[in-house]
C-alpha cells in the first residue's frame, strides 16, 4: 500500500473509532473500553471465537468488527459491532460478510451455524447496533479518503521538491 493510501485508511479508522464512542454514548452506553470491556465481550461469547468457537483464554485474539471498519462498510468501533475472533479467523475473514464467513467456517454443520449466528444476532440487537446510518457515513468516509490522499500527496511532493533543491546544492 502506498503511503497516501495508508494514511487515509488510518484516518478513516481513527474517525470510525471516535464515531464508535459517540454512537455508544448516543445509545446510552458507556463507550467500549479496549481494556476493561474485553472481559464483558469474552463472557458473552463464552470465552470463544464467535466464528469457529475456539477457546480464547490463554491465547492471543483480536477484536474483529462484524461490519468492517473501512470507507465502504463503515463499521464502527462500538458495542454491537466488536466481536472476539481468533487470529486465524480474523486473518481468513478479511472484508468478507460475516454471515458468509460463518457459513464457510462451520461447513456442513448447520446446527452449529445456526447457534453461532443466533448468538451474534442477539449480541447485535441487544446493543441496538443499527445499520441505517452507514450509507450517509460512507459518503463522509469516502470524502475523507480522497481529502487525506490529496493532502498527503501534496505534502510529499512539496518535500520532494525541497529535497531535490538540496540534492542540487550538495551533489
Ligand atoms: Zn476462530
Amino acid at each position: 500500500m502506498s503511503s497516501p493510501a495508508q494514511a487515509s485508511s488510518q484516518a478513516i479508522r481513527a474517525l470510525l473509532r471516535k464515531l464508535g464512542k459517540l454512537y455508544d454514548i448516543k445509545r446510552g452506553l458507556k463507550p467500549f473500553s479496549d481494556n476493561k470491556d474485553i472481559y464483558v465481550l469474552l463472557r458473552y461469547f463464552d470465552d470463544s471465537c464467535c466464528y469457529c468457537g475456539k477457546n480464547l483464554l490463554n491465547c492471543e485474539w483480536d477484536k474483529d468488527h462484524l461490519i468492517p471498519m473501512n470507507k465502504d462498510s463503515v463499521g464502527l468501533h462500538s458495542w454491537g459491532n466488536i466481536v472476539p475472533s481468533c487470529k486465524e479467523c480474523n486473518g481468513k475473514r478479511q472484508k468478507k460478510d460475516w454471515v458468509l464467513f460463518l457459513k464457510e467456517i462451520t461447513g456442513m454443520k448447520s446446527e452449529v451455524f445456526n447457534q453461532r449466528k443466533i448468538k451474534i444476532d442477539t449480541y447485535v440487537s441487544q446493543y441496538n447496533y443499527s445499520l441505517s446510518v452507514t450509507l450517509e457515513l460512507a459518503i463522509l468516509t469516502n470524502q475523507l479518503q480522497i481529502e487525506v490522499s490529496e493532502i498527503v500527496s501534496k505534502l510529499i511532493n512539496d518535500k520532494m521538491q525541497e529535497a531535490i533543491d538540496l540534492f542540487d546544492k550538495y551533489l
